[in-house]
C-alpha cells in the first residue's frame, strides 16, 4: 500500500515526486513520459535558473532528480482507473498493474486543442507553436498567424507584438470575442491585422513553415499566403477524464481545487498543474502548485496515521 501515487511526470508530477521522496512518503509514479508538453520547446527562456534549455534536455534534468529520490518510478505506462474503496484507491495502469494507494495527485496535465489541418502535425516545433509566451521571442522579425480571437489568441499577440515583423490574427466567427480593452490595445498597432470569418485550410513548407492556406468561410474563397509562424491559440482539453464522478470539475473540465492546498472536492485526492482551474499554465507555476500539494498530503497522512 503506497501513501501517494502521482500521475503525470510533467513538470507538475516531477516536482511533486520530489518533494515526497524528500518527505519520505511512500510514492509511486506513473507516467507515460517525462517533461510534459514543452518538451517539444526547441528553447524555454523562461525556466527560471536556465537563460534557455531545450525541452527534452529540461526533461532529462527533471527525469534525473527524480530517480534520485526513494519513490517508485512507474514509467512507459499510463493509467486507466481510479477505483475508490473508501479508505483507500485501487489504480489500473495500461500494463496491468493495479497499484493501491491512501492518496492521490493527479498532475495529468493538457493538451492542446489542434486545429486538425495538413501541415499542423509536421510542422509542430518547426514553425507551428501553441504557446506564445514560451516561444514569442524565438519569432524576432517574422511575419506569423496566431489562430483564434478568444483571450488566449490576443495574449498571444500581445506577446508576439514586442518580436514579430507582422501578425495576422484569424477568428473563424464574424467577431472577435476576446477583452475588449486588450482587443483596443493590439487594434492600435500598424503591425496586427484582424481577419475575421477565417478559417485555416493548410499549413506548408519545407522544413520549416512557409505558408498558410486560409479560407474565407462566408465566400468560400481561398489564398495561401507566405508565412514564418503560425500560434494555434484554440484552448486546451485538461487531461481529467480519469477523475469523472470522483471529483468536481468546471465547464472547461478542469478539476476544481482550492488553491492555497490543490486539494480537489474529493478528501484523498489533490490535483496541481494544467489539469487544474489555474488561470496561467506554465511550467513553474505547475511545479510550485504541485509542491503545495505534496505538503498539504504530508500534513493529511501525518494526521491520518496518528
Ligand atoms: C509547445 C509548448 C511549449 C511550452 N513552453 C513553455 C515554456 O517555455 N515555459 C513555460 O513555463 N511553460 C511552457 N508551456 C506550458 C507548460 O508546458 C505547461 O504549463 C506544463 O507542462 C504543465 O505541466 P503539468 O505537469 O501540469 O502537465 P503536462 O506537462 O501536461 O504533463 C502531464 C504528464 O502526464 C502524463 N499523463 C497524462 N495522462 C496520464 C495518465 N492517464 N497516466 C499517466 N500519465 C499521464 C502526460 O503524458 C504528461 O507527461 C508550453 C506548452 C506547450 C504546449
Amino acid at each position: 500500500m503506497y501513501e501517494l501515487i502521482i500521475i503525470g511526470g510533467g513538470p507538475a508530477g516531477i516536482a511533486a515526486g520530489v518533494y515526497a521522496g524528500r518527505k519520505k512518503i511512500k510514492t509511486a509514479i506513473v507516467t507515460d513520459m517525462f517533461g510534459g508538453q514543452s518538451v517539444v520547446s526547441n528553447e524555454i527562456q523562461n525556466f527560471i535558473g536556465y537563460t534557455a534549455i531545450s525541452g527534452i534536455e529540461l526533461a532529462g534534468k527533471m527525469e534525473a532528480q527524480l530517480r534520485a529520490q526513494d519513490v517508485d518510478v512507474m514509467d512507459g505506462d499510463r493509467v486507466m482507473e481510479i477505483e475508490d474503496k473508501g479508505d483507500f484507491f485501487a489504480v489500473k495502469t495500461e500494463s496491468g498493474k493495479e497499484i493501491e494507494s491512501k492518496t492521490v495527485l493527479m498532475t495529468a496535465g493538457s493538451r492542446r486543442r489542434k486545429l486538425g489541418v495538413p501541415g499542423e502535425k509536421e510542422f509542430d516545433g518547426k514553425g507551428v507553436a501553441y504557446c506564445a509566451t514560451c516561444d514569442a521571442p524565438l519569432f524576432k522579425d517574422k511575419r506569423v498567424v496566431v489562430v483564434g480571437g478568444g483571450n488566449a489568441g490576443l495574449e498571444s499577440v500581445t506577446d508576439l507584438i514586442p518580436y514579430a515583423a507582422e501578425i495576422l490574427l484569424f477568428e473563424y466567427k464574424d467577431a472577435v470575442k476576446g477583452d475588449a480593452v486588450t482587443l483596443e490595445r493590439i487594434q492600435k498597432e500598424s503591425k496586427v491585422k484582424i481577419f475575421t470569418h477565417t478559417e485555416v485550410v493548410a499549413i506548408t513548407g519545407d522544413a520549416f513553415v512557409r505558408g498558410v492556406r486560409y479560407k474565407d468561410v462566408k465566400t468560400n474563397e481561398e489564398k495561401e499566403i507566405p508565412i514564418d509562424g503560425v500560434f494555434v491559440e484554440i484552448g486546451w482539453l485538461p487531461n481529467s477524464g480519469l477523475a469523472k464522478g470522483l471529483v468536481a470539475t468546471n465547464e472547461r473540465g478542469e478539476v476544481v481545487v482550492d488553491h492555497k492546498t490543490q486539494k480537489t472536492s474529493h478528501p484523498r485526492i489533490w490535483a496541481a498543474g494544467d489539469v487544474v482551474d489555474v488561470l496561467y499554465k506554465q511550467n513553474n507555476i505547475s511545479m510550485g502548485d504541485a509542491v503545495k500539494a505534496v505538503l498539504n498530503i504530508y500534513d493529511y497522512l501525518l494526521r491520518d496515521n496518528k
